[in-house]
Order: structure tokens, then C-alpha cells, then sequence
């Protein structure tokens, strides 16, 4: 049985949706002219993100999802990171943006992007909504993060606990009660 929890709110839906246009007119200038980006999303916490991301963006697109193994249904990361769900599509001298949910220890981004690489992709980037830095237990970091956080258990917008609280429109923190 799930001990009983409240989620307090951390960020906002207005936040999150005026730190996304911020990043994507980045993105724009690091994209600009390309006519073959995929933009990859890691699932299942990167889907409501990866949604609004790709709204925001005014370039020539394809979309493509990847799952790599993640905490289960606990709130602890596995360390060990298995590949669930390939890409569908071929990645090598296409320009590649991965969208993250949350980096943690970094051990996921790192094994992601490492097997990405080795694809021989022409450009590969990184998209976090957010970090959580003082938890890094590899050297990670990626290229745009929407919001560095503490160390805290969050969820909504797309993130879960235990599979629920992923389409709460704002980013809030798990307090037990
Ligand atoms: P890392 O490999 O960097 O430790 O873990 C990254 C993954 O752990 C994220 O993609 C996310 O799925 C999960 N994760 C990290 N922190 C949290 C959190 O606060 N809440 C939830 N639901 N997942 C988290
Ligand atoms: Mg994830």
C-alpha cells in the first residue's frame, strides 16, 4: 500500500511555459537552416515536455521516442541503465536533440547519449527540464536546463510516482503525510 502523500506545488505551469519559450529561441539559433533534426524524447517523464517543446519550435522536425530503464516504482535510481525502447529511426549524420525530464545522478543522459554518439549523428544536444546537481554522480550536464532544483522527489507534467501524478499541469514535490 502507498503511504499516504501530499504534492506541493514548485513550478508553476506559467513558469514552466515562459522558461520554454526562453529555451526554444535558443534552440532556434542552434537549429536554424537544419532541415533534418529529430527530436528524441525519453520516456515515459519527457512526454508532456517533449509536447510542448516541439509546439514552441518553428523548424522542420521528426520525432522519435527511446526508454531506457528507470527507478520502477520506488525513488530510487537504478544506476544500471538498460535500453527498453530503441529509436525507431537511423540517427547517423541526422541532427539529434535528446529531451530529458529530470537529470539526477546523470548515469541515464550518460549512457543515452553515449550510445547515440556512436550512431555518428552530425550534431547531438540535450534538453533537461530539470537538474538536480547537488545529486551527480557522473560528470553530465545538459546543453539547456529548464530549472535547476534541490534534491526532492517531484512530479506532474509528465513526471510520475508510482505510474500517477503525471498529468498534473505543474511540477510539485511529494511530502508523506
Ligand atoms: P539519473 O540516471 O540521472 O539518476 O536519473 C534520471 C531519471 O530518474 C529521470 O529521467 C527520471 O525519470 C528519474 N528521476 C530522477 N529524479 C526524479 C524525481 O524527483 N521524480 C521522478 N518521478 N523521477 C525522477
Ligand atoms: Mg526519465
Amino acid at each position: 500500500m502507498q503511504k499516504p502523500y501530499v504534492i506541493d506545488e514548485m513550478i508553476s505551469a506559467k513558469s514552466i511555459a515562459a522558461r520554454l519559450e526562453e529555451l526554444c529561441r535558443e534552440i532556434h539559433d542552434e537549429f536554424q537552416g537544419t532541415d533534418k533534426l529529430v527530436v528524441v524524447g525519453l520516456l515515459r517523464g519527457s512526454f508532456v515536455f517533449i509536447a510542448d517543446l516541439v509546439r514552441e519550435l518553428d523548424l522542420p522536425i521528426e520525432v522519435d521516442f527511446l526508454e531506457a530503464s528507470s527507478y520502477g516504482d520506488g525513488m530510487e535510481s537504478s544506476r544500471e541503465v538498460r535500453i527498453l525502447k530503441d529509436l525507431r529511426g537511423a540517427i547517423e549524420g541526422r541532427d539529434v536533440l535528446v529531451v530529458e525530464d529530470i537529470v539526477d545522478t546523470g548515469h541515464t543522459l550518460h549512457h543515452v547519449t553515449g550510445l547515440l554518439k556512436s550512431r555518428e549523428p552530425a550534431r547531438l544536444k540535450t534538453i533537461a527540464l530539470l537538474d538536480k546537481p547537488s545529486r551527480r554522480e557522473v560528470d553530465m550536464k545538459a546543453d539547456w536546463t529548464g530549472f535547476e532544483i534541490p534534491d526532492e522527489f517531484v512530479v506532474g507534467y509528465g513526471i510520475d510516482f508510482a505510474q500517477r501524478n503525471r498529468n498534473l499541469p505543474y511540477i510539485g514535490k511529494v511530502r508523506f503525510t
